[in-house]
């Protein structure tokens, strides 16, 4: 799950990891009074959306007029921003933060993230930190020092000393970056975060040390124990439906292709990915219905599958265990019926009462294309997109 970067600093406030003074800004009034609370000095206007890269899209400005903040804000809000990140949809802005601007002399970059290659939690630091971060790391890796921390000993005094050194930080700052390292390194385990980033982490002009950007994401699986974090959740960020879908338990993913896939296990829906690709066609997501589904599941599911206006093809790839492919059927069936399909349907299926489910289908009157086996099945599918020669 991902949070604002408003509420990613306070995290670290929390944390005693020094953030600018700021406020959370929805509206014309919101933005006055704090022009009067900051008493006219410079600041600085971020939308808030799920994604980095919003400075170099526009998302982010210095102003220092009273007119120049309500100018702003009131462009901003109501928008939907487009970054590196967030595809062609965008992500709308519903509120901005308003902070003091500073002068820093130097941008750096810290971060914590999980080494899934090495099963372990990794820091990175950088004196290169700032927008350009990701070019850096890719062309200039040296600049980006990486501390991989060892599962039952924790970060390291000498760890945070060694990354610290190699960057070329002057060692006077040591104390104070060191004390943040070890602060956030406590919050993404406290809080089971995936990713813990402050870029940039400033120097300001009278040396003190500063997070000008946060943003934390956390492990969806230990939700459950951080009810605060849960509450942080802004679906208004979040592909809807995503949301849609795990309202009734089903696991659907956007992806960014046109073949609509229906699936049961993550297995088989890696399998079914595969296929497609092999074919030269791409999915436009999957919806993984699981083993215990119904035939409202199903139904629900499918309609979200239709509902994803990328989708041209649909493919359902099902091999009956716990799911009976009968259940399977009536719940294709009825969402069919309900939502007048007009795209064309490849389907293969197999298991636990196939005659029965095929039956159903047949009798059903809608016009699916069959397939034996998930090759076949997978030509098919490229047949109806005309990949086929
Ligand atoms: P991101 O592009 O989504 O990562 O947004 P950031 O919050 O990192 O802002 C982008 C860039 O704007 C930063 O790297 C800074 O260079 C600049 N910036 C952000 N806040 C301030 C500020 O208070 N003062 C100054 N001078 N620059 C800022
Ligand atoms: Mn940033």
């Amino acid at each position: 799950m991902k949070i604002h970067e408003y509420q990613a600093k306070n995290l670290l406030k929390s944390y005693s990891i020094p953030i600018p003074k700021g406020t959370i800004v929805k509206n014309k009034k919101d933005a006055i009074s704090i022009w009067e609370d900051m008493k006219g000095i410079p600041l600085v206007v971020k939308a808030q959306i799920h994604s980095g890269g919003r400075g170099k899209a526009g998302g982010v400005k210095i102003v220092n007029t009273k007119e120049e903040l309500v100018d702003y804000v009131s462009t901003l809000i109501g928008t939907v921003l487009y970054t590196e990140q967030t595809g062609k949809d965008g992500m709308p802005v519903e509120c901005v933060l308003v902070e003091e601007a500073l002068k820093f002399k130097k941008e750096l970059y810290l971060g914590f993230t999980i080494d899934r290659a090495r099963a372990c939690i990794t820091m990175l630091v950088s004196s290169e930190g700032g927008v350009e971060i990701e070019k850096i790391a890719s062309q200039s890796p040296e600049k980006v020092m990486i501390e991989h921390i060892e599962p039952l000993l924790g970060l390291r005094d000498f760890q945070i000393t060694r990354a610290l050194l190699l960057t070329n930080i002057d060692s006077k700052y040591l104390r104070k970056l060191s004390s943040i390292s070890k602060s956030l390194y406590r919050l993404f385990i406290e809080k089971d975060c995936s990713l813990a980033e402050i870029n940039p982490l400033v120097i300001t002009e009278d040396d003190e040390i500063v997070a000008v950007d946060a943003k934390i994401n956390f492990d969806d699986n230990a939700l459950f124990r951080h009810p605060e974090i849960l509450s942080l959740r802004d679906y208004t960020q979040e592909n809807h439906l995503e949301v849609e879908a795990a309202k009734y338990n089903l696991n659907y993913i956007k992806l960014k292709g046109n073949v609509g896939c229906m699936v049961n296990g993550a297995g088989l829906a890696m399998a079914t990915m595969d296929l497609i690709k092999l074919v030269g066609a791409e999915p436009a997501n999957f919806l993984d219905v699981g083993d215990g589904a119904t035939s409202q599941m199903v139904k629900e599911g499918f309609k979200i599958l239709l509902l994803d206006k990328d989708v041209k093809v649909i493919f359902i790839n099902i091999f009956g265990g716990i799911l009976r492919c009968d259940t399977l059927a009536r719940g294709i069936v009825e969402a069919a019926y309900e939502l007048q399909v007009e795209l064309p349907i490849v389907i293969r299926l197999e298991g636990t009462n196939v005659e029965e489910g095929k039956r159903i289908l047949t009798e059903s009157g809608l016009s699916l294309i069959t397939a034996k086996d998930m090759g076949e099945a997978a030509l098919k599918v490229a047949g109806a997109l005309g990949l086929t020669s």
